[in-house]
């Protein structure tokens, strides 16, 4: 039976309750036509929140939303998992390092020129993945893409335990805004969320001060509870003595993605 959410990793993408004292999982690729009308409840403990089943019986585009007459989500993190439509992408075509190298790297080129996601998106058929958002919402869904191990990916509540002494390499974390580091074009965040048990606080810094303020001006309209994903080269924070555990440098804007949530 679903804890309580953030504790292990029993939170599984696209979940949701047959009843109303939620003891009858559900995940949303095992429904079945018969489950197309009926209701159901959010995957979180304590919420009120009563959901509808969408695509379902489509077990690669099937999910859960919250009906328009319900009450709101209590946590942001019953919304986390967004929305991915699998059959939209070309799986063998995803390739973490090279979509990281194409977002961060790309004024590296040396004639300066802006490089284009061929080697991402190249060959035939379907679309490859190949924004900070996409990668996100295909880590909340997918444990296994393309041989990619998302744990590996995507550092969020789910993996809470995994990650909360160090995040180290290429990764998307998500966080929310906490505060502007004093004397330092650098912001404090809350991973994974807030307000979270025993949650932890990373660091990013900024390449330039241009940067640093566009992202602060965006900050400071989050209330501290929206949802943000950062795609970073993470490493380990000097400043443990400030309770920042891991810290990375933001180059790009494409590094930073505001996840809108439906929650109050
Ligand atoms: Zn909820």
């Amino acid at each position: 039976m679903y804890s309580r959410i953030g504790k292990g990793c029993e939170d599984m993408p696209y979940v949701a309750f047959r009843d109303n004292m939620k003891e009858q999982k559900i995940e949303s690729k095992n429904t079945t036509i018969a489950d197309v009308k009926r209701v159901f409840y959010c995957k979180t403990s304590d919420c009120q929140a009563r959901m509808t089943l969408v695509n379902g019986a489509d077990s690669a585009r099937a999910f859960f939303r919250r009906m328009p007459s319900s009450p709101r989500h209590i946590s942001n993190l019953c919304s986390a998992d967004g929305y991915f439509d699998t059959t939209e992408y070309e799986e063998e075509k995803f390739d973490f390092s090279a979509i990281f190298s194409s977002i961060i790297k790309t004024s590296n080129s040396p004639n300066g020129k802006i490089s284009t996601n061929r080697a991402v998106n190249g060959g035939g058929g379907k679309k490859a993945i190949s924004t900070l958002l996409q990668i996100y919402l295909m880590c909340r869904k997918h444990s296994c893409y393309n041989n990619h191990c998302t744990d590996d990916i995507l550092v969020d509540e789910r993996n809470f335990e995994r990650y909360k002494d160090g995040i180290v390499g290429q990764k998307i974390v998500q966080c929310t805004t906490y505060h502007k580091i004093k004397g330092e074009h650098s912001h404090k965040m809350n991973y994974p969320s807030f307000p979270y048990e025993d949650g932890k606080h990373i660091k990013l810094n900024f390449s330039s001060d241009e940067l640093f303020w566009h992202f602060y001006n965006k900050f400071k309209d989050t209330n501290h509870k929206e949802l943000i994903i950062v795609l970073g080269d993470w490493r380990e924070s000097n400043e443990e003595d400030n309770g920042i555990m891991a810290e990375c440098t933001i180059y790009k804007k494409r590094q930073i993605h505001f996840i809108k949530s439906d929650s109050t």
